[in-house]
């Protein structure tokens, strides 16, 4: 069993540290999304010196390209993208309902690669067997993703993912002990909550999911930025409280990873911090600028004063301006590396504010200043 240490809490907010084959990770904390076995436009070497504790790759990616065979060849995901720290996979069920001719049966999903139209299946066992090739630390359960916002198919989409999560839940028992007779690293399962917007069907997922005494939890799906603190109160308070729990795909605005924290999670991914840097869309504590604006050309301080990433300590943001105006790659990389600091360090912020007692206060100031205009 994953250990997960709780070091302490506020309401169902806790600070911990989740102890992985690869290191620790201290709560809460945000995860950088390394879809591609990469974080886009940034290094390892760039990702450990802004502070990030773990990445997150994307199985349904790494099965098109490079294929798990080879990443399992190259001694897993930690080592072949140079990383070394502790790693998790997502089981790429959020992309493959996106696709567009995705065949949905009681099985799995068949799909054509975008890449070249092959055809590929992913079952909850292949996923499983992919995860383990990879070498994740931690693995998502393959879930289904509903079609649409409507309770029917949130709720079909749910026991689907139920039914599911028992041949995941299998499947890795099975890989676990090969993997403990071959003296191999220990990988972990955490399950998928749905029910998306609907409190009762997360409540009914909650308790299902804990059911099957998984590592961890992993609360997906869609929900509204409005309903999301009520929903993860709801689920949080059903969910065991000594194992971890992350959730996927949120933290693109600030009050999404205060929400979140305060309703007892404890990691975060999301693409979105790096893909607004490619746009430009860049933070600062008074809320995002675009650095793209006319007004940045002779504004020579740094994007953000205080903060310590290797962007604002050695650039000014009329230099970023002249970068992203002449369409420079550094551009990308410096608005990269600040962006993810901000998440990253905003997030062990919240965690140091959980060790001594300020979460409150602190959550309160930054909103009220981030979102003042
Ligand atoms: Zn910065």
């Amino acid at each position: 069993m994953l250990k997960f240490d709780i070091e302490k809490r506020d309401g169902l907010a806790r600070a911990g540290i989740i102890h992985t084959p690869h290191g620790e990770i201290y709560t809460p904390a945000f995860v950088g999304a390394a879809t591609r076995a990469t974080v886009k436009a940034l290094t390892m070497q760039e990702m450990r010196d802004l502070g990030s504790q773990a990445i997150l790759a994307n199985t349904y990616h790494l099965i098109l390209r490079p294929g798990t065979d080879l990443i399992k060849e190259a001694g897993g995901l930690a080592k072949f993208s140079s990383w070394h720290g502790p790693t998790f996979t997502d089981s790429g069920g959020f992309q493959i309902f996106s696709l567009p001719n995705v065949k949905i049966s009681e099985n799995g999903v068949k799909f054509k690669s975008h890449i070249d139209g092959a055809n590929f299946e992913i079952t909850p066992e292949s996923s499983m067997q992919a995860q383990w090739a990879i070498g994740s630390d931690i693995h998502m359960a393959f879930d289904h993703l509903a079609k649409s916002e409507s309770r029917q198919d949130m709720e079909k989409a749910m026991h689907r993912t139920h039914a599911w999560l028992d041949r995941c839940a299998a499947e890795n028992e099975k890989l676990a002990a090969m993997a403990h007779k071959n003296n191999e690293p220990e990988q972990y399962l955490y399950a998928v909550v749905q029910g998306g917007i609907f409190n009762d069907l997360r409540a009914e997922s909650a308790k299902y999911c804990a059911s099957k005494n998984p590592d961890g939890f992993g609360i997906g799906g869609v929900f509204t930025a409005d309903g999301m603190a009520e929903m993860l109160q709801t689920v949080n308070s059903i969910l065991p409280e000594n194992k971890p729990r992350h959730l996927l795909g949120m933290g693109q605005e600030p009050i999404d990873l205060f929400d979140g924290a305060e309703n007892g999670c404890d990691t975060f991914d999301c693409v979105g911090p790096t893909r607004m840097a490619r746009n430009g869309s860049l933070y600062t504590l008074d809320g995002r600028i675009n650095i793209k604006n006319s007004k940045y050309k002779h504004d020579f301080a740094p994007l953000m004063s205080g903060c310590d990433c290797e962007c604002c300590k050695n650039y000014t943001r009329a230099y970023l301006h002249h970068l992203f105006k002449t369409d420079e790659i550094t551009a990308k990389i410096l608005a990269s590396i600040h962006n993810e600091h901000f998440v990253v360090h905003t997030v062990d912020q919240i965690r140091e504010s959980i060790l001594d007692g300020t979460f409150k206060d602190y959550k309160a100031q930054f909103l009220s200043r981030y979102y003042s205009k």
